[in-house]
């Protein structure tokens, strides 16, 4: 490596987020220079597919001039301005209005920040703020599952079912978090079950739980429609059929963690349209601004804001906010991004090229290192086995996935291992031929690991 490279300078200087710091230390990084549609070049030159549109947020790709533009003429209007104290700006009130429209039936208020964690852990703290006012104090506890992803914050870390995330940060914090089983059949369904009976073996434990703590000691129940961070899990056939009404028996808030699936990932606008919920919170970011700003928001309803009123009255003011929450060049690009998926149809779009998705994907279960390949709209995951006839893993710490990973950016392919399941979230603008091009690469990848 040369010196006062840039390489060098990343190794000496620059501390890279949910890293194998010591495979950072001994190998580098792959720094990326530049982007044109579903394209990344590194700084060697060398190009790749993007099938994660970075970090599943790329939705357009990464050469859309008119967010950059968008972003250029609020920057020349209005660079910032907050939302505190009875103040504000017109990007924020129009993407609020925007968003809301558009949203599930019945939450038609927006609260805006920065990121993804901060729109969850904003949840949970509406969870604990709702349920004070409201007379109930006691309900405190939040249900997050094994391998969910909400953020990393000490909350999101906290409700989060990644130990990884947890150890050595003194989290989970206290004791008002609690998790139930992941939702994946085909790691975790027993010989003979069908999916609907899997389904109903996840919600009896799930009602267990409640029985065991008490329902009157538990807020809220957080859940990704699609686990993205868990390894692309989609839920098993009659999942959310068969927890939901639980939740609502037990008057336990259902928070949806849109982050990923929002804005038509999932094949729909939202991951709760495509599994039938309507939920108290919603939670989204990412694709929201196509990545280019970051922002997110937290859609709540009526009773929910009913009692932010309430609260505000009761001690002077809703005491909750960011500096940068809601900034009007994140919200006019959100604003430019949504107007880009209704010029181009975008759900339409990841309808019509969904099947090329999962069919070219689900194609790579002849190989022998694929166990099982599950996916919706444009998000999906692949399950690597040991031995798929017999379905066993391979050991703990025999990094497949990682190996995979290496060879599939070796065949111009970035995906992202979640230990021994690959993801796969192409940007939205992925045509089919280039998801043609994504499964051959895939293939290259995995035959090289073989
Ligand atoms: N929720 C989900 C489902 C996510 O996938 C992520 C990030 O990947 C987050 C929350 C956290 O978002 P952020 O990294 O923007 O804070």
């Amino acid at each position: 490596m040369r010196p006062n490279s840039l390489h060098a300078a990343d190794l000496a200087h620059m501390v890279h987020q949910q890293t194998d710091l010591g495979a950072h230390a001994a190998d580098g990084a792959v720094l990326i220079a530049r982007g044109e549609g579903v394209h990344v070049w590194d700084t060697e030159g060398k190009e790749y597919i993007e099938a994660m549109a970075g970090l599943w947020c790329a939705s357009l790709g990464f050469s859309e001039k008119r967010l950059a533009e968008a972003a250029y003429r609020q920057l020349l209007t209005l660079p910032y301005y907050h939302t505190f104290f009875q103040k504000g700006h017109e990007p924020s009130v129009r993407l609020a209005e925007k968003l809301t429209a558009i949203a599930p039936p019945g939450l038609n208020h927006a609260m805006f920040q920065c990121g993804g964690s901060e729109a969850n852990d904003a949840a949970i703290k509406l969870a604990w703020y709702y349920h004070n006012v409201t007379g109930r104090p006691q309900k405190k506890k939040i249900i997050g599952r094994i391998r969910g992803y909400h953020g990393n914050t000490v909350a999101t870390a906290s409700l989060s079912g990644q130990p990884h995330m947890q150890a050595d940060f003194d989290l989970p914090l206290g004791d008002r978090f609690l998790h139930i089983s992941n939702p994946n059949y085909y790691r975790a369904g027993l010989p003979g079950e069908t999916e609907e009976q899997f389904s109903e073996r996840m919600a009896a434990e799930l009602q267990a739980l409640i029985d065991r703590e008490g329902a009157d000691t538990i807020a809220a129940f957080f859940a990704e429609p699609v686990q993205g961070g868990g390894g692309a899990i989609t839920p098993p056939r009659g999942y959310f059929e068969a927890i939901v009404p639980i939740l609502k028996q037990a008057g336990i808030l259902f928070v949806a963690d849109e982050v990923i699936c929002g804005f038509g990932r999932t094949g729909h606008y939202w991951g709760c349209e495509t599994y039938g919920i309507q939920p108290d919170m919603l939670s989204c970011a990412k694709q929201l601004t196509a990545a280019y700003q970051p922002l997110s928001a937290l859609l709540i309803s009526d009773a929910i804001h009913a009692a932010l009123l309430e609260g505000s009255k009761r001690n002077g003011s809703f005491g909750h906010g960011y500096t940068y929450g809601g900034h009007p060049v994140a919200c006019a690009v959100a604003l430019e991004t949504l107007a880009i998926y209704e010029e181009r149809d975008m759900v339409g779009h990841v309808q019509a090229v969904s099947p090329a998705f999962l069919d070219g994907l689900g194609a790579l279960r002849d190989h022998p290192l694929v166990g099982d390949v599950r996916g919706v709209g444009l998000i999906a995951g692949v399950e690597l086995m040991a031995d798929k006839a017999k379905k066993e893993p391979f050991p703990a710490g025999a990094k497949v996935g990682l190996l995979v990973q290496e060879k599939c950016h070796a065949a111009g392919l970035i995906v992202r291992a979640i230990g021994d399941r690959i993801a796969f979230t192409p940007p939205l603008i992925i045509t089919a031929a280039q998801i043609g091009e994504m499964c051959r690469r895939f293939r290259a990848g995995l035959d090289a690991a073989w």
